[in-house]
C-alpha cells in the first residue's frame, strides 16, 4: 500500500544533522565535498552583485535543465496501439477502458463511482454543475489553487466568494467561516501542490449541508487521516493532464458515491442529453476517450512509485532550503500524507519587488522554476466581479492578503530526479541565500 510505502519517508521535516554540497561540486552527481551551511538568507540587491551567478557571466549551476517526467508510461505504448487496432477510440457513455479506469480510481479513493473526463477542468466544471451551481449562485473557493477552479465557476456565471490561503501551508486557512457570503450553494478547495488540506475542518466550518468538491489535481495518493484526499467532499476531482501524478496525456476523472450527481454529471458531459436522448440542459462533450483510459490505466499502476519519488525529491529539495534559511511550504498537520506536486518556496518580504529577476537568474541556472498566483489575483476575476456588483471591502482585503504572500512564492518541480533535485534547490540557495 502507498500509506506503508511512504510512512517511513522524511517528506517535510528538514534534518538537522544534514550538510550540503558546495556549489563547486553540484556537476559531480551526489558524491562530493560536504561542508555545514549557516549562512543566512541575502538581500536582493547582495545576490544582484554577485558575479559567480550565471546571469552575471558566471557558470550555470546544472549542465542542462533537468528531466521532467511527464508522467505517460511508454510501455503503455501497446496497449494504446490495440485500442486503435479495435477501429474506435470513443464511446457514448465511455468505452470499455473508461469503465475500467473509472472502477479502479473510484476503488483506490473508496468511492462508490467515478467519471472520466477529457480534462481536469472540464472535471471541476461538471462537478460544479452536478451539485446544481448556475448562474449567480456563491461558490466558496479557495484562493489557493490552480486557475482552473477559478475559471470553471465563471464558465458558470457562479459567485466565487474567495478565501484567504494559510502564510505556513499555503493552502485554504481552514478557519473560513468569517469569509463566506450568506448563501453559499457550494464550497471548491484545492489540495494545492500535492500538500493536504484539513477538508474535515473545512466542511465544519462551512453550514450545513453546503457540499464541498475537493479539487486533487495535484494530490492523487496522498492522505488524511489514513484516507485519500477525494474521498471526504461530495466530489473528489483529479485531473490527469500533463506532469499529474495519474497522467493520460488529457484526462480528469472525478469520484463521489451519490446517483443523483453521476446524472447530472455524465448528462452536462454529454451534450445536456440524458438516457432518454432527449436534451435537457445546454450541455458540453466532456467525456475522456480510450486512449487517454489506457494511458490512465498505465500510470495508475505506477502511482505507488511515482509517489515516493516525487516525495524523495520534495524533500531533497527542502532539506537544502531549509539548512539554508529558506522557508518552504509546511504541511498542515501531523497526521496527513502530502504527495508533493511541486516544492514551494516563500521568499522574504524583501526578495517580492524582485521575483522576476530571481526567476531570470533561476533559468540562467538551468533550474525551471514556476509561480502560481493566488485566484483573486488572476486578472478576469475583478473585472468580472466588478461588472456585477460583487467586487467589495472583503475582496479588497483578501486581494491584498494573498499579493503580499503569493508574489513571494516561486516553486521547484518534483517531477526530476532525486540528483537533480538537490541541484535545483542547491541553485536557488546560491541565488539567495549564498
Ligand atoms: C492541472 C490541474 C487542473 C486542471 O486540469 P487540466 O487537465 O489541465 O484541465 C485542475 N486543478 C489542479 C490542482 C491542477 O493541477
Amino acid at each position: 500500500m502507498l500509506s506503508k510505502a511512504l510512512a517511513g519517508l522524511h517528506f517535510f521535516r528538514c534534518d538537522n544533522s544534514r550538510v550540503t554540497r558546495t556549489s563547486a561540486s553540484c556537476a559531480t552527481g551526489l558524491a562530493g565535498e560536504y561542508r555545514r551551511r549557516g549562512s543566512p538568507v541575502r538581500s536582493p540587491v547582495a545576490a544582484q552583485a554577485d558575479r559567480s551567478l550565471a546571469i552575471q557571466g558566471g557558470i550555470p549551476r546544472l549542465r542542462a535543465v533537468p528531466h521532467e517526467d511527464t508522467g505517460i508510461d511508454p510501455s503503455a505504448a501497446d496497449d494504446v496501439a490495440a485500442v486503435v487496432r479495435t477501429g474506435r477510440t470513443c464511446y457514448w457513455g465511455g468505452g470499455p477502458k473508461a469503465k475500467e479506469f473509472e472502477r479502479a480510481f473510484a476503488a483506490l479513493v473508496g468511492r462508490r463511482a467515478g467519471f472520466f473526463h477529457n480534462s481536469g477542468t472540464a472535471a471541476l466544471q461538471t462537478a460544479l454543475f452536478a451539485l446544481n451551481v448556475g448562474s449567480g449562485d456563491e461558490v466558496a473557493l479557495g484562493s489557493s489553487g490552480f486557475c482552473a477552479a477559478a475559471n470553471v465557476v465563471h464558465h458558470l456565471q457562479a459567485r466565487p466568494v474567495f478565501l484567504p490561503t494559510n502564510p505556513d501551508t499555503l493552502l485554504v486557512d481552514e478557519n473560513l467561516a468569517p469569509w463566506l457570503g450568506g448563501d453559499t450553494k457550494a464550497a471548491l478547495i484545492t489540495h494545492f501542490f500535492g500538500n493536504v488540506v484539513d477538508v474535515e475542518e473545512v466542511q465544519r466550518a462551512l453550514p450545513p449541508g453546503v457540499p464541498l468538491v475537493e479539487d486533487a489535481g495535484q494530490a492523487h495518493g496522498a492522505l488524511l487521516r489514513g484516507r485519500r484526499v477525494g474521498s471526504f467532499g461530495e466530489i473528489g476531482s483529479f485531473a490527469g493532464s500533463h506532469k499529474k501524478l495519474v497522467a493520460a496525456g488529457q484526462g480528469g476523472i472525478n469520484v463521489y458515491d451519490s446517483d443523483d450527481i453521476d446524472y447530472r454529471m455524465r448528462m452536462y458531459a454529454h451534450h445536456g442529453k440524458d438516457g432518454s436522448g432527449e436534451v435537457r440542459v445546454a450541455g458540453y462533450n466532456l467525456r475522456g476517450g480510450e486512449m487517454e483510459a489506457t494511458l490512465a490505466l498505465a500510470s495508475l499502476r505506477r502511482l505507488e512509485q511515482l509517489a515516493h519519488e516525487r516525495n524523495a525529491a520534495a524533500s531533497a529539495m527542502r532539506a537544502v532550503c531549509e539548512e539554508a534559511g529558506v522557508r518552504c511550504a509546511q504541511p498542515s498537520g501531523t497526521d496527513c500524507l502530502p504527495v508533493w506536486f511541486d516544492l514551494p518556496v516563500i521568499l522574504d518580504e524583501d526578495w517580492r519587488e524582485h521575483r522576476a529577476w530571481l526567476l531570470k537568474a533561476l533559468e540562467a541556472e538551468n533550474v525551471a522554476p514556476w509561480t502560481y498566483p493566488s485566484l483573486i489575483q488572476l486578472e478576469w476575476v475583478r473585472a468580472y466581479l466588478t461588472e456585477r456588483g460583487w467586487w467589495g471591502d472583503r475582496e479588497e482585503a483578501v486581494l491584498a492578503h494573498e499579493a503580499k504572500l503569493w508574489d513571494r512564492v516561486v516553486v521547484l518541480p518534483t517531477q526530476v530526479s532525486r540528483a537533480d533535485a538537490v541541484e535545483q534547490a542547491e541553485a536557488l540557495v546560491a541565488v539567495i541565500a549564498a
